[in-house]
């Protein structure tokens, strides 16, 4: 990640290794419009269980190689050794990749589902975060959640202690999962500075494109969607174009409140789409 200069918000944007050539080829044409917005640096994600190992690492080296822009690789504990874990992170290595995002990852059932240890592997993120500073030069990030953890069943004191450890292991800044409510982004930022840290906690945003898939999205991720943003979708329901542009206008506003909080940074999922994102970042005037 570039470092970030005073007054500066820093923009990011995710993208996940795609399954087919055609969903490859759509990912490319992503990338040419998101690169023209000259993000600070791109990530790409890890797929349950590691099904996308070497993918993630292809796309994430590809990137930088086309674009210039930085990446950042994701990372989970879910079904590796710490032995294959240190083999992943040396491959990231010779990808020139300098950025993880050390995640625990989530067991097959869900994020709330019982953990499922792997033998010698990891337990927690807080855990492969230490593995990662071991094993070479990376500037390492983990997850946060505004919302608290799906499996922290409404512990948040828990959660900040979880990231105030992992800020103590190394970790130098937190990505959001996505989230609408601003309080929510806030109540997790001031708690953080009750507790004497100023890790910075990069903003999750997701530029809703499509309703059902968010619903199931928020669902998996523990992310409560407002009254008032399911209300504004079933009055467009069935208008796909109306959908979007309300999609985008939400994003945009919860953005806007974000800068005025002095927000370090925001981080777009884009679901390997850029109309969305293009659009948000041109309304908030971050580029
Ligand atoms: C920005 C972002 C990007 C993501 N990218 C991916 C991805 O690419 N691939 C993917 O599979 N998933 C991804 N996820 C999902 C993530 O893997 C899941 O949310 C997972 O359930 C939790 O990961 P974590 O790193 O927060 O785990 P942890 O920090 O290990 O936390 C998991 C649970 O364990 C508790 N806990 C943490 N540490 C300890 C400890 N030492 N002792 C006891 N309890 C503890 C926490 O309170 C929490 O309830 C992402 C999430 C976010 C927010």
């Amino acid at each position: 990640m570039k470092p970030r200069t005073e007054n500066s918000t820093t923009f990011s944007i995710e993208l996940f290794p795609p399954k087919d050539e055609l969903g490859e080829s759509r990912l490319w044409e992503a990338v040419e419009e998101l690169a023209l917005l000259n993000p600070d640096s791109v990530s790409v994600t890890y797929g349950a269980g590691g099904s996308t190992r070497d993918r993630t690492i292809r796309i994430a080296d590809e990137l930088t190689a086309h674009t210039g822009i930085p990446s950042v690789a994701h990372l989970t504990c879910v079904g590796s050794t710490r032995v294959e874990l240190e083999q992943i992170l040396d491959q990231y290595q010779a990808a020139k990749i300098s950025t993880i995002l050390a995640l625990r990852g989530d067991p097959a059932g869900g994020p709330d589902a019982p953990w499922i240890s792997t033998p010698s592997g990891l337990d927690h993120a807080d855990q492969l975060v230490d593995l990662v500073r071991a094993r070479g030069n990376f500037t390492v990030g983990v997850a946060a959640f505004p919302d608290g953890h799906p499996a922290s069943h409404g512990d948040f004191a828990a959660d900040i202690q979880v990231l105030l450890r992992k800020q103590a292991h190394g970790a130098s800044f937190a990505t959001t999962q996505f989230f609408f409510e601003i309080d929510a982004y806030s109540r997790l930022v001031d708690a953080l500075a009750a507790a004497g840290s100023h890790l910075p906690i990069i903003a999750g945003v997701l530029p809703i494109t499509n309703f059902k898939q968010l619903t199931r999205m928020a669902q998996l991720g523990g992310t409560p969607i407002p009254a008032a943003i399911s209300e504004r979708f079933a009055a467009v329901a069935g208008d796909e174009e109306a959908g979007v542009e309300l999609g985008i206008e939400i994003a945009t506003q919860l953005c806007e409140k974000l800068l005025s909080t002095g927000v370090p940074g925001i981080h777009f999922y884009t679901m390997n789409k850029a109309a969305a994102t293009a659009a948000i970042v041109k309304n908030i005037g971050l580029r």
